[in-house]
């Protein structure tokens, strides 16, 4: 799968994504990614992205010719569908994670400053993604997020599938409590079962306990 994303600041991807997982995915070439500066793709001596808003206000806003044409330039190679990050977008989920999963690949545009002039909405005819109800000064954040969280969803980039397949996307989310050695430390213990070796029980304990973070977890997320 191929990611292109479209940004002012191409270098904070490195080394995000030369570490872990994804930096695995990468050197097994089951990924490729690219940041691509936007600065690339202006016309004037000034390497200008931003201009002041129409109709006045605080703030600049990102100019629609270089986007445009930076997303041109990426379709060549590219066949996947253009994401906008947007704070008021359609909301990252697991769901909507496994779904960009089964795409060629994916360009994706991050806005700064009070955001993209909205021509860029029209002649792209993106898909608008949030990662969350909260404003972050820019869509490189919000990019990794979600190449992140889709890269792992790519056949055979997450090594055991068993860790993917558990049992469902609520299950992986959530978990089961894991310990590892000491079987001791400070005065707290691992639980018994998990040292019991009976793979029965163990399996029984470790259902019971992700049925309970799932319920508390819905408790925590009703506001
Ligand atoms: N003034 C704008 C905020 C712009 S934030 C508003 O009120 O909507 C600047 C850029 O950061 C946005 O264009 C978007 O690309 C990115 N961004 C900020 N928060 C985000 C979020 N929660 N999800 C996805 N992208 C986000």
């Amino acid at each position: 799968m191929r990611f292109d994303v479209v940004t002012i600041f191409p270098a904070m991807f490195g080394p995000v994504f030369g570490q872990g997982v994804i930096g695995r995915a990468i050197e097994r070439g089951l990924v490729e990614l690219r940041a691509h500066d936007l600065r690339e793709h202006t016309h004037d001596r000034h390497r200008q992205v931003d201009d002041m808003p129409f109709g006045g206000g605080p703030g600049m806003v990102m100019k629609p010719e270089p986007v445009i044409e930076a997303v041109e330039s990426l379709r060549a190679t590219n066949p996947g569908p253009v994401i906008l990050m947007e704070p008021w977008g359609e909301r990252l989920d697991q769901r909507l994670a496994g779904e960009l999963a089964q795409e060629p690949g994916l360009i994706i545009v991050c806005g700064r400053y009070e955001g993209v002039d909205d021509r860029v909405r029209t002649a792209l005819n993106g898909r608008e993604i949030s990662i969350g109800d909260y404003v972050l000064s820019g869509g490189e954040i919000p990019a990794m997020v979600l190449i992140d969280a889709t890269v792992r969803l790519v056949p055979g980039v997450v090594g055991d599938p068993g860790s993917l397949a558990q049992d469902s996307f609520a299950n992986e989310m959530t978990g089961w409590p894991q310990f590892t050695r000491p079987a001791e430390y400070r005065g707290m213990t691992v639980p018994d079962v998990l040292l019991s070796g009976d793979h029965a029980r163990i399996k029984q304990w470790r259902r019971q306990q992700a049925a309970q973070r799932r319920a508390h977890s819905k408790e925590l997320k009703k506001t």
